[in-house]
């Protein structure tokens, strides 16, 4: 097993932009981390880079303590696992499971590879089809046949490029949680690239959020979704997502196109001497105000508004608010999608209801902010100050 260790990594293409700037991770042996971001933000060529199959342009790559910036691919035994698996269609799943261990010609004798084959097929549960051939596999049994090569091959990491790309939205969920509850079981450090937040907050141990070759925030699942660094990490991490509204400060007040919110003190002091802030609030962290726990009210701040509509998911509701913004706050919005890397962002606020809430679109109804919870980031530089 092994520590990848990236030191100011960078990729630069020709002239052009660096794809990856200065990105530094130290990743401990047996850890899982996931690479995520929108597409371009440079998670592929990171890990092209860790593997082998890119050069580094400046930086150090250690593996083990080893310094392999110019070692060969195949000399830094860590296994990839590709999206479209690179399975071979003439050869049954054993021979695709053994075939890294015929490639090293003469190193495992025929005893060795049946053992470790067999193993593999053990732990993957594929035992039953190794006479198989990859067409006549399902989606999820193609992807444990590409992870059976990784084991046998017994490398000190395996490396993941979108491996659940190509399955439907059943089988991705079924296989994630196959995959995490293996890598735990054996412990082999893991790096995975998606641009699938929820894959990277379930498996990961830490999460790397990566924006246009640069490292926004390396953290726990837990800790990026609730103290994000900045409002690209809020806006990424979480769905549906956070909402943001534009607000001014008056009095220890928020100005905001709710209305007046009361915030802590000491919320309000980080925002201090800012005209204009924007404000992150989570839909869940509003309620239906006739059902909010009286010991609960006084921590937050009630408004009246009108939903246009809301959605009825059995277990929850999901409320809409639209919010007309002053001419300056649009253009601020519009900013802030830029930043974020969207098309737009609308002037609307999604909220969480509980099942039983009556409240209904079209009606004015009064609502309820968990105050403690919300955010506060500057509005220019879109730091979290909070
Ligand atoms: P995706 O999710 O779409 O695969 P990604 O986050 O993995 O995106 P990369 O594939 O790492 O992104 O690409 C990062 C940047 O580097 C992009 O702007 C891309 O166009 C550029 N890039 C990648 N490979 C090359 C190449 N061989 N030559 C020139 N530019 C490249």
């Amino acid at each position: 097993m092994a520590s990848i260790r990236l030191k100011n990594l960078v990729k630069k293409y020709g002239d052009g932009f660096p794809a990856v700037n200065d990105i530094s991770i130290d990743i401990e042996d047996g850890e899982f981390i996931i690479l995520v971001g929108p597409s371009g933000c440079g998670k592929s060529t990171l890990l092209r880079m860790i593997v082998g199959l890119e050069d580094i342009t400046s930086g150090d790559l250690y593996i083990n303590d080893e310094r392999v910036n110019s070692k060969a691919p195949r000399d830094r035994n860590l296994a990839m696992v590709f999206q479209n698996y690179a399975l071979y269609p003439h050869l049954t799943v054993y021979e695709n499971i053994a075939f890294p261990l015929r490639l090293a010609k003469g190193k495992h004798s025929e005893e060795e590879v049946d053992r470790l084959v067999t193993g593999a097929a053990e732990t993957l549960e594929l035992t039953d089809h190794l006479q198989r051939k990859p067409a006549n596999l399902s989606g999820g049994q193609r992807q444990r046949v590409a992870m059976g090569r990784a084991i046998v091959r017994q490398a000190d990491a395996f490396l993941f490029d979108e491996p659940l790309s190509n399955l439907d939205a059943k089988l991705r969920g079924q296989m994630r949680s196959e995959i995490s509850q293996m890598q735990r079981r054996l412990g082999t450090t893991s790096v995975y690239v998606t641009h699938d937040q929820t894959e990277a907050m379930t498996l990961g141990d830490r999460v790397a959020v990566l924006k246009k070759g640069e490292l926004q925030q390396i953290a726990s699942p837990r800790e990026l979704y609730e103290q994000p660094v900045n409002l690209f990490v809020a806006g990424f991490i979480g769905s549906p997502s956070m909402n943001f509204l534009p607000a001014t400060i008056e009095g220890g007040k928020l100005q905001t196109a709710l209305g007046a919110l009361d915030i802590p003190a000491d919320r309000a002091a980080k925002a201090e001497g800012r005209k204009v802030v924007l404000v992150g609030v989570r839909p869940e962290f509003f309620e239906d105000a006739k059902l909010v726990d009286e010991a609960k009210k006084p921590h937050g701040s009630t408004f009246t508004a009108t939903l246009t509509h809301t959605e009825w998911l059995g277990n929850e509701q999901y409320g809409y608010i639209n919010f007309d913004p002053a001419p300056e706050v649009r253009e601020l919005l519009n900013n802030l999608a830029r930043e974020m890397d969207a098309d737009e962002l609308r002037p609307q606020v999604v909220v969480t209801l509980d099942a039983a809430s009556r409240i209904r679109g079209g009606r004015e109804s009064e609502i309820w902010l968990d105050t403690r919870k919300l955010h506060l980031f500057d509005a220019e530089t879109g730091e979290n100050l909070t």
